[in-house]
């Protein structure tokens, strides 16, 4: 838990840095399960950053829970403060508890879908947020009838990654060869979701295609664009341990272990400003890695407008090397998606000429 102390100090801290100036912030509980912090935490928080908050930033919250915790007095909670709910659920019963299971080796679908409906009840809507192993790359019609049946309004597929205590990852069995039979199931199951997905098109959001065609629409308005993900950006994205440690660029970095990167620890809510935390050798010694990543990107890769140069961590995690251009998850959520998804686009043109800018 963090403590009263750490979360003022964290708050104080976050109001006080002129970064905020003339942006908004978003504050994302995360990590673990959030909300056996229990309701009192929270309400504290809001306190705290209506007192700090002199400058009246426009503040956002979102929480990314299992859901097993929901009672009607958490809804009452969520819905008074505008919370944004995720939700981790792995799609059906069959496929969610293969891999999510309690202490007591029982799966927990039957819990987080009790928490669900709690929410549904109280007309809260929420995204879920589902993590794609191996197996689930053979089920995509189950996968969406799942979400649009029980009316999530959207969904996120993480694959399954190497990243910290996660050492394998059941879509990338050698860590540096995606094989071409997972290549090709991947392909085969987006390119059956999108198909399936369509007539619901501004009715249900799947992340990862209203990302694509977000990004595609500005480059097809501006050639010149260049995508830069909040996890390259200059502290766009800070994670705050609990015991106020602080971490840059990709969420994923905090609490993984590297001589290199200080365990990628920039500083402490107590000891450092947030205005003075990139001048830290600290920080420069993984900003540099970031940065040198994105040129031998933009260099190496034809991906790299709509990419960025993202998926640090997972560069990291697989190679033990930020710089290093390729990963599995950029691989297969950026390269072979943005095929996958072009080639769809391409094919609505020549289907139905003239409808091309309509369908992105
Ligand atoms: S797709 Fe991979 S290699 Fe290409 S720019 Fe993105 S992170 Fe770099």
């Amino acid at each position: 838990m963090m403590s009263f102390d750490v979360l003022e100090e964290m708050i104080k801290n976050i109001f006080s840095s002129s970064f905020l100036d003339g942006h908004n912030v978003e504050f994302l509980w995360h990590a673990g399960e959030p909300l056996l912090a229990g309701i009192k935490f929270y309400e504290k928080a809001i306190s705290l950053i209506e007192k700090y908050n002199v400058k009246n930033i426009e503040v956002h919250q979102s929480v990314q829970t299992n859901a097993i915790p929901i009672t009607d007095q958490w809804c009452d909670f969520f819905a008074k403060h505008n919370f944004n709910v995720g939700i981790s659920v792995d799609g059906p019963k069959f496929l969610h508890d293969k891999n999510r299971r309690n202490w007591s080796n029982k799966g927990s679908f039957d819990q987080v879908m009790r928490g669900f409906c709690k929410l549904r009840s109280h007309d809260i809507g929420t995204g879920a947020l589902c993590v794609l192993t191996r197996e689930h790359l053979d089920y995509p019609e189950e996968l969406f009838k799942f979400f649009i049946e029980n009316g999530f309004e959207s969904v996120g597929f993480n694959i399954e990654e190497i990243d910290n205590a996660n050492l394998t990852s059941s879509l990338n069995l050698d860590k540096n060869i995606i094989s071409s039979e997972t290549l090709i199931r991947f392909r085969t199951f987006f390119s059956k979701l999108y198909d399936i997905w369509l007539p619901y098109s501004g009715k249900f959001d799947i992340r990862e295609f209203q990302d694509f065609f977000n990004v595609s629409n500005l480059k097809i308005s501006d050639s010149s664009y260049v995508r830069e993900p909040d996890e390259t950006k200059n502290l766009g994205i800070v994670t705050i341990h609990k015991n106020g440690d602080i971490s840059p660029f990709s969420p994923e970095f905090a609490g993984a272990e590297s001589e290199k990167y200080n365990n990628f620890i920039i500083g402490n809510v107590f000891e450092d400003k947030f205005d003075d935390l990139m001048f830290k050798n600290e920080y420069q010694v993984i900003y540099r890695d970031i940065e040198k990543k994105k040129e031998s990107c933009q260099k190496e890769c034809q991906y790299f407008s709509i990419c960025g140069g993202d998926y640090a961590s997972n560069s990291y995690f697989e190679s033990g090397d930020i710089s290093q251009t390729h990963s599995t998850a950029c691989k297969l959520l950026r390269q072979e998606l943005s095929d996958i998804l072009l080639e769809k686009l391409i094919k609505t043109k020549y289907e139905s000429d003239g409808k091309y800018s309509m369908a992105i």
